[in-house]
């Protein structure tokens, strides 16, 4: 198993990583940590909770502490973060890791006063934990040069983008000295995320922790066929009936997150928004509240929940699924933490089924489904050659199917179906966990809701 002592760190870090308690590195810190010592680009596929602070913090500040400033400190490493809650965690690693080490950090953002963020950068400093935002304003007041920085970290960069923070990313890279080395972590990689990062890096390895940190076994889930229109009086009618005291629904939109907030306002049901459009007070209070158990509901939209670390999370809703296979994970990963079990709830609605294969493919199992609940749908099952991703709505067919009765017989016949499309599916796609497939699809055609076992026995193949 590979150690800290095996990633090239020096003895003063080594002795920091021990007094925070680290014995074995993660593989986010594993695979990054030795390249970027070796002076590469990284670009890392993880979300926070996987210990991806550490693996860009401890290579910088050895970096850092190789060669010393001469003269008056200036900034040599720069990094950004979206929301001032990551930036200030970001500065807390760097205080720990750093504590050995002669080098200074400052975290800067807005919504406070400057002024005590610009005596500490007057005073000088090695390393700057910044938001976009600010770091402009001070930049453009003449309190910041970012001309001589070795060493660019743009930290949860979906976030950013989901923030509007592109234009502001691309001012600072014009600011930036082109001889630099360059590190991006984004938890998910679409391509508007990849366009930026091939913009920027030279030469990069690539690192996806994604998959490895999640342990799904944990939790339950269940997929609940219903129609888009009905998924409202669903979600109450479950919360409700489980007396949900914390639990967090994922929307597809900010819109979507603040209409869902106030319809179940309408139904008694306290819930607070949090999403890339809110103010970051309104976040920290609503995350707050959340914390404190005054808030029992959080609806969130999937970039807006990354950070969000609370223990203790019971419920996690998937009211729109999400057309990112990836994000479920990370989405249902919001419970079950600490050892503790929770159940995820995913909605499919009619345009949604190919979202439900997607997801099944990645985490390579089906989902059990709950087909007894009062606004069960058949029309929203996938069908047996399903391909994964997003359905086409063609009119006439839409109101064909929001016409069809509900009834047990449509259940039955489309249980068999979703088990069918699941095989075929399978047979065309093969899985790295594959060998466990025959055994599987004779579980599954008799019924749906296989033997967790096999699951886990995935699981543990796939960490
Ligand atoms: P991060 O993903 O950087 O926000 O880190 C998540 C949490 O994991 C933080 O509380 C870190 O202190 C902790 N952590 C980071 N690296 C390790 C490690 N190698 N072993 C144990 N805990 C760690």
């Amino acid at each position: 198993m590979t150690n800290f002592e095996s990633l090239g760190l020096s003895e003063k870090l080594l002795e920091a990583v021990e007094a925070e308690g680290y014995t074995t590195p993660t593989p986010v810190q594993e695979q990054s940590i030795p390249p970027l010592l070796a002076g590469r680009d990284v670009l890392g596929v993880a979300q926070t909770g996987t210990g991806k602070t550490a693996a860009f913090a401890l290579p910088v500040l050895q970096i850092m502490s190789r060669s010393k400033n001469q003269g008056r400190r200036y900034i040599r490493a720069l990094i950004l973060s979206p929301t001032r809650e990551l930036a200030a965690q970001i500065g807390d690693r760097f205080s720990a890791y750093g504590e050995n080490l002669n080098i200074k950090h400052k975290v800067i953002f807005g919504g406070v006063n400057q002024n005590p963020q610009v005596r500490a950068l007057q005073k000088g400093i090695d390393v700057l934990v910044a938001t976009p935002g600010r770091l402009l304003d001070l930049i453009n007041q003449g309190h910041i040069d970012i001309t001589r920085v070795e060493f660019f970290v743009l930290d949860e960069a979906d976030r950013m983008l989901d923030m509007g923070f592109i234009r502001d990313i691309k001012k600072v890279l014009k600011l930036l000295p082109n001889k630099r080395q360059n590190l991006l972590f984004s938890a998910t990689m679409p391509k508007s995320i990849a366009d930026l990062a091939g913009s920027f890096l030279h030469n990069a390895i690539m690192i996806d922790v994604s998959p490895k940190e999640i342990t799904v076994d944990r939790i339950k889930q269940k997929i609940m066929f219903v129609r888009k229109a009905d998924k409202r009086r669903l979600l109450v009618n479950l919360i409700k009936e489980e007396k949900v005291s914390c639990g967090i629904i994922f929307t597809r939109t900010k819109h979507g997150a603040n209409r869902l907030v106030k319809q179940l306002d309408q139904s008694r049901i306290n819930a607070a928004a949090i999403h890339g459009n809110k103010s970051q007070g309104a976040r920290t209070k609503a995350l707050a509240g959340f914390k404190n158990g005054s808030i029992p509901i959080l609806v969130a939209t999937d970039i807006a929940s990354r950070g969000i670390d609370v223990e203790g999370i019971t419920h996690v809703f998937n009211y729109d699924l999400p057309n990112e296979p990836e994000s479920y994970v990370h989405r249902i990963g919001r419970t079950a933490r600490a050892g503790r079990s929770g159940i995820a709830y995913g909605f499919c609605d009619e345009s949604e089924s190919g979202y439900l294969v997607g997801i099944q493919q990645l985490i390579g199992h089906e989902i059990d489904t709950d087909i007894d609940h009062e606004f069960h749908f058949s029309g929203a099952i996938p069908k047996p050659d399903q391909k994964p991703g997003k359905i086409k709505e063609n009119k006439s067919s839409k109101k064909k199917s929001q016409n069809r009765p509900r009834n047990k017989k449509d259940s039955t016949q489309n249980r068999s179906n979703q088990s069918g499309r699941s095989n075929s599916d399978n047979n065309q796609r093969p899985r790295q966990n594959n060998r466990n497939s025959s055994r599987n699809s004779s579980t599954r055609s008799s019924n749906n809701n296989h033997s967790r076992g096999n699951n886990r026995s995935r699981d543990s193949n796939n960490r």
